[in-house]
Parts: C-alpha cells; structure tokens; sequence
C-alpha cells in the first residue's frame, strides 16, 4: 500500500483537501499558436463547460469511434447515413490535468492535444459567429473526432487500416476528423491552428455553396468535380488565413505544407497546369487563395473583407455550377464573377490581381471587368 502522506497531514491537521476542480472559463497551459509561432502558455478557453470530457458550448470531442472502411474510403466519406460510416459511434473522452494556481495542466499527451483542439476550434468558430450571419443555433456544429480508427473487415477479423489523412471534414454526415498523430507532425495537426481554420472552412463551403446537400457536389464530367474539389480546397485555405491572419501556420505541423501551401504561391494557374506543382487539384487552389492573399493585402482591404465577399459570392457560383456541372467545362471565372459582383468599387483591383494569378486565355477573357 501506498501512504499519502499528505492527505494524511490534511486529516490529522484538519487543512482542506488540494482543490481540484477549475474554474471556468478555464485557464489552460497547453501549446499555442501565437501569431504563427507555436509555444506553451496559458490560454483561457472560453466556452469549454466540462475540461473532464472536453465537452462546451461550441464542441464536444468524441474518442475511440470507428470507421467502416470495408468499401473505398472515399466512398465512405461521402455516405450522409452515420451507421453506414461508424461501426462504433464512439465514447466519451477523459482528460487527466492537476491544477497549479488554477491552471489546467495536461498530465498526458492526448489531454494536451484535446485541450489544444479544442482551444484553437474556439478560436475559429469565434470568428464565424463575429464576422457572419450565419445561423449556427439552426445548422448547429459539427462533432469533433479524436482519433478515429478506420477498421476493414479480413477473413472474419476486424484490421485497422492506416491512413494518410490527418484532418478531414466529411460533408455526409458533417463531422471532422483528427487522425491519430504521426511521429513526423512537429506541433500535432490537430492542434494547429490553421489545419483546424482550414477543416472549418469546407463546413462554411458546405453551408454556403451546398446548403448541406451532398448531392450538390456530384457531377458526371470528371474534369469539373477536379475544379470543384480544387475551389474548396483554394477557399479553405484562403478563410483559415482570414482566421488566424498568419501563412506560418500549415508549416509548423508539417515543413511539406509549407513549400506546397503557404501563402503567396510561387506558381500560377499557367504554370501549375504545366506540372510546376504536383500535388493535382490542390495546386489550382491555391492560386485561387493566393489571389484572394493578395487582394488582401491592398490599401482599404483586409482579410476579412476578402473573405466576406468570398462567402457572399457563393450563391452565385452555386447557380452557375448547377447549370453547367454536367455539361459544360467549368473554369474559376465563375467564381471569380461572383466576387466581382461583391465588390462593385473595387472591380479594377480585384481584376488587375485576378488576371495575373489566372493567366490562362480561358479564364481571362471571361473576366467581367471594368476595362
Ligand atoms: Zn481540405
């Protein structure tokens, strides 16, 4: 048997018992991003109501779920039906912290990295709810996924399957997943601020452009969905710099991200056509969120104006790509367009920056611009 001592003292010397239930909001000492730069500080964390089973007001993190993955995996990705994706839907999580002078400190490295989710998923909701008319109260939040396992049934015995994948938002069944964390990510993927911005940005694409509708993105021209898949990823990236106003962050996880994503791009769409960059439809968004950077950067602009105008024009682009997806070859200057209409005094600007980021005939000669 273990004597406690100090417990012991406690009772013999009738002092309180060592508090240890936080005060919230909570004060927490995790691994932070802070204007890019990752360390450890103490971070109030607003809207988390339960530090014990990471569960508040704009969240809740769900553990130890798993994935059916006995079809492709994209294919499971895009199913809207939850018991077709989980085979386990998953349990609460618990943390395990002390408290020094009423600040969580995480006693394990899964506790760190929830607190650290959770903190920088608060972060970028905020900046939603601040900026945005968008219903959250109606469309309510996705659920956070810790670690999902992907298991695929073999001989009778359930395999769990590896994946390349760190973070993902699925559209279907509207849930982010947070892979477990590989020994190569230098600040965990899943606690980095401009992955996690990132994810939230297709959960705004799939608000505003699909209105949820997983049917919206379907298309029979390969070419198209390609496009598609391109301009969310290009817009995701462009909303997680409008949130966490930094192009360091990508780069703090993974060194490959910087070089492939950081923000202005070294390619355009000429050259990314051309094989400049190799990473397929991710390479044409971001041109797309290199345009949408530097516009920002002009007098009388600001990320957030961008990003504004960005979302307003998606209803535009909708209509337009409902009309052609199936049979006409799509281009950015639909979306550019929209954005244009968005910003009727400031048209030469945007357009003098579009034309040079989308330098290819078939997109520049669609421009409705002023000149
Ligand atoms: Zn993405």
């Amino acid at each position: 048997m273990k004597l406690r001592l100090p417990l012991l003292a406690c009772v013999l010397t009738a002092c309180t018992v060592p508090e240890n239930t936080p005060e919230y909001p909570i004060i927490a000492r995790i691994l932070t991003s802070i204007d890019g730069r990752y360390q450890l500080a103490n971070v109030k964390i607003e809207t988390l109501t339960d530090v014990d089973h990471m569960s508040g007001t704009v969240g809740l993190i769900i553990g130890q779920a798993a994935l059916n993955v006995d079809a492709d995996v994209a294919e499971i990705m895009s199913s809207t039906d939850p018991d077709a994706v989980y085979s386990d839907r998953g349990h609460m999580v618990q943390t395990d912290y002390i408290l020094e002078d009423g600040v969580v400190i995480p006693q394990n490295f899964q506790t760190m990295e929830m607190l650290g989710l959770y903190s920088v998923y608060e972060r970028t909701v905020a900046f939603w709810v601040e900026n945005f008319d968008i219903p959250f109260e109606t469309i309510g939040l996705p659920s956070l996924y810790y670690n999902p396992r992907l298991r695929r049934e073999k001989d009778g015995e359930a395999v769990e399957v590896s994946t390349t994948m760190n973070a993902a938002y699925l559209p279907g069944v509207r849930d982010f997943w947070f892979f477990k964390t590989a020994s190569r990510e230098h600040v965990p993927v899943k606690m980095n601020f401009g992955v996690v911005a990132h994810e939230f940005g297709h959960y705004i694409f799939d608000y505003q452009f699909a209105r949820f509708d997983r049917g919206a993105y379907d298309t029979i021209l390969a070419v198209n969905e390609n496009f598609l898949s391109g301009l969310n990823e290009g817009l995701s990236d462009y909303f997680s710099y409008a949130v966490t106003q930094s192009v360091t962050e990508f780069g703090a996880s993974l060194p490959e991200l910087d070089q492939e994503r950081r923000l202005p791009v070294s390619w355009t769409l000429r050259t990314s056509l051309s094989g400049v960059c190799t990473g397929s439809f991710y390479c044409q968004g971001s041109v797309l969120a290199s345009a949408l950077y530097e516009i920002a950067q002009l007098p009388g602009q600001t990320p957030l104006r961008v990003a504004q105008r960005a979302f307003r024009s998606l209803p535009d682009f909708r209509n337009n790509w409902l009309e052609n997806r199936d049979n006409n070859l799509m281009d950015y200057s639909a979306l550019l367009n929209a954005i244009l209409t968005q910003a009727p005094e400031d048209q030469e600007a945007y357009c003098n920056i579009f034309r040079k980021w989308f330098d290819t005939d078939n997109v520049r000669l669609k421009l409705t611009c002023p000149t």
